[in-house]
């Protein structure tokens, strides 16, 4: 990743001036355009059919107005998005975010990385994304509902299982899919369960789907200290967040034989060097939707500490799960310095570029977003598998089918390196075989 090959600067440049001000979505076309220069050489056809240009633009953008009650009976109105990114591999597929900094260039840069990640599954899924700035945080039951039937009043017309099927990220999980199935059923008198996945157990949701992105962001590292003839055991972890994939990745660490000491919210971080009490978090989150520092209610000897930065506690193992940008090189710098041997990514994006630099040049095992989250989207495919077929998988079966697809994502992003001269280089990895395969179905689908 040094710089933007001479082919491709100027695509690169017309990206930012189609697409001004969107400067998340500008900063996932550059990690990704950067990894390109060798594969033009070797494909000329791609700078023919101008597939870059063409990748670098969704297929279709829809924004509408999504206005609601409160529950004092004033009226609210929030902006609601779906970008439809690429459909070269399958019906697009990504998932919703609630969270008040929502604006499109969040939702393109989510898109776009979706594309690729959804390609390293091997499933066929096309890649998009959306959400709304509207903030769960503090909204009763009734009120998230009422937002959820509201917003999809209008996105139902635009999904369907052989279409657009969307699913879960930050601020949406199984209430907020279960209002959003509800409303979509009510609209077009269909139960059809393929065209939202994060679904409840007892109508059409898959298991493995709630622990799949944090399970296989942990698998992932698992492949990555495997290939440095390492292993969990006895590993410091640290996960940021402590939402759906934090959870999922501190309980997989524990199984594999790490100890994970730190997690966090946007207000502050727990530090317990017992390690964490994962029934606790799960309490406190999923049932109570509580804050985090009333951990320390209960662990007295754990700390909390009130907008405290997670990557100054030392560990060996980082696993960012929380949102974009959260890790400077600054922060990046501090990890290393204090012995942390790989990063996992559960979040998109979490790594800044100046991050990432860092972690390439020390050479320690780093595994993107794009590779090491893709665990959640490919439990999604399977998840629609089941619905299609009308059967449901047992959890031990899916498990192993997540694991599985996590080891072929790591082998394959591993190899490419290899191939392309850069060996350890997840990042020229996995971009490179993800662009592939979608480039090549786009030349073969033609000029649309
Ligand atoms: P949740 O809403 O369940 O949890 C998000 C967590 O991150 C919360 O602890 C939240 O804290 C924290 N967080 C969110 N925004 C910020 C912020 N701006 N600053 C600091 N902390 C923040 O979301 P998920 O766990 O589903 O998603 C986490 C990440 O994983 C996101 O980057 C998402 O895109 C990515 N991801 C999720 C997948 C999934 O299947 N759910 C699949 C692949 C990737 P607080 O409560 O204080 O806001």
């Amino acid at each position: 990743m040094a710089h933007v090959d001479e082919k491709i600067e100027g695509m690169y440049q017309e990206v930012l001036k189609r697409n001004p001000g969107e400067t998340e979505f500008h900063q996932a076309v550059l990690e990704v355009l950067e990894c390109l220069g060798p594969v033009v050489v070797k494909h000329p056809e791609y700078l023919e059919r101008k597939i870059i240009e063409r990748i670098c633009e969704p297929e279709r953008q829809i924004i509408f107005r999504v206005p609601w009650q409160d529950d004092k009976g004033i009226v609210h109105i929030n902006r609601g998005f779906r970008v439809e990114f690429n459909s070269s591999l399958g019906p697009y597929k990504g998932g919703l975010r609630f969270h008040p900094s929502v604006y499109l260039g969040i939702i393109k840069f989510l898109g776009f990385e979706q594309i690729f990640k959804n390609s390293l599954t091997g499933l066929p899924i096309g890649g998009g994304k959306g959400g709304s700035d509207f903030d769960p945080k503090g909204k009763s039951d009734d009120e998230v509902m009422r937002f959820c039937q509201s917003f999809m009043t209008e996105l139902y017309r635009h999904l369907g299982e052989h279409t657009d099927v969307p699913a879960g990220d930050i601020g949406v999980g199984g209430r907020e899919i279960g209002y959003m199935f509800g409303q979509y059923k009510r609209i077009t008198n269909r139960y059809e369960p393929g065209v939202l996945t994060g679904k409840g157990l007892t109508w059409g949701g898959s298991l493995v789907r709630t622990e799949a992105t944090g399970y296989g962001a942990t698998f992932f590292v698992n492949e990555m200290l495997k290939a440095r003839k390492d292993s969990f055991d006895g590993k410091i972890c640290t996960v940021s967040g402590s939402g759906n994939v934090a959870i999922y990745t501190i309980e997989k660490i524990h199984q594999l034989g790490g100890k994970c000491v730190a997690c966090s919210d946007s207000n502050g971080v727990i530090y317990d060097e017992k390690g964490l009490d994962l029934n606790l978090i799960k309490q406190l989150k999923e049932v109570e939707r509580r804050r985090i520092e009333e951990y320390v209610k209960t662990h007295k000897h754990a700390k909390y500490i009130a907008k405290g930065n997670i990557w100054e506690i030392p560990c060996q193992v980082a696993m960012p799960s929380a949102t974009q940008n959260e890790i400077s090189g600054k922060d990046a710098a501090t990890l290393v310095k204090n012995g942390c041997i790989a990063v996992g990514e559960g979040a998109n994006m979490p790594t800044t570029p100046e991050g990432i630099k860092v972690f390439l040049e020390a050479k320690i095992a780093y595994g993107p977003g794009k590779a090491a989250n893709a665990g959640g989207v490919a439990t999604s495919a399977l998840e629609m598998q089941q619905n299609a077929g009308r059967d449901s998988w047992s959890f031990e079966y899916t498990e192993k089918k997540l694991e599985d697809i996590m080891i072929n994502i790591h082998r394959n992003c591993y190899e490419t390196a290899e191939e392309y001269g850069a060996p350890g280089n997840y990042v020229l990895g996995a971009n490179i075989c993800g662009f592939i395969k979608v480039a090549n179905a786009m030349v073969a689908h033609g000029l649309i």
